[in-house]
């Protein structure tokens, strides 16, 4: 955040901030989405909209602006793909590393602790967690007003934090909350796109 310089979009030519832009590069003969925007080398930029999204990959706009002849055709369904798996996978990290530091608690009876005191900013859940255990919740989340979204199944998600199989998390730093908001956000934007 911060950085206000100014990039131009490769499929509607409009200038945004750097920051409000996709960017990707080129590593190892394939094309990836820099959602930190610090990987080194050429990059392009990229408005997060299905037009642009589709407009790029119809009319070859990464090979013509990241200058290369070796990167394969890339299908509008495969970028889409490509930035939601990018954006799970930092979502991932970031609940790995905030469990360990206790920014994030896991569990059905924390997360509950954490709502009845207020301390939850954000609520996840797997998409297979129990009709039981999710009730439990419901109703605090909804009075405390709390925002949740859906994650993969429980096992994907405990394999991919490295933690035992849990059915729910609970955010307890707003910033942090705000970050994971922003990403999810977007996953179940592109989720609608394809
Ligand atoms: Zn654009």
């Amino acid at each position: 955040m911060g950085s206000k310089a100014i990039r131009t979009c490769i499929a509607c030519n409009t200038e945004k901030y750097k920051d409000e832009l996709l960017r990707f590069v080129i590593v190892d003969g394939q094309l990836v989405f820099d959602l930190k925007q610090k990987l080194e080398g050429r990059g392009c930029y990229l408005c997060f909209s299905k037009e642009c999204f589709k407009k790029s990959t119809k009319k070859r706009l990464f090979q013509k602006h990241l200058k290369s002849n070796i990167l394969e055709d890339i299908s509008f369904f495969a970028l889409c793909k490509n930035v939601r798996e990018t954006y799970k996978r930092y979502i991932y990290t970031l609940l790995r590393v905030n469990i360990i530091s206790k920014n994030i608690v896991e569990g059905i009876f924390k997360v509950k602790e954490a709502l009845k005191e207020e301390k939850a900013f954000l609520c996840l859940f797997p998409s297979d967690v129990s009709k039981n255990s999710k009730d439990k919740l419901t109703n605090l989340i909804i009075r405390k007003k709390v925002p949740f979204y859906m994650l993969d199944d429980k096992k994907t998600v405990a394999i991919n934090i490295h933690r035992p199989i849990r059915g729910a998390y609970a955010v307890l730093d707003k910033k942090l909350a705000n970050v994971m908001i922003e990403k999810l956000e977007k996953i179940k934007q592109i989720k609608k796109w394809i």
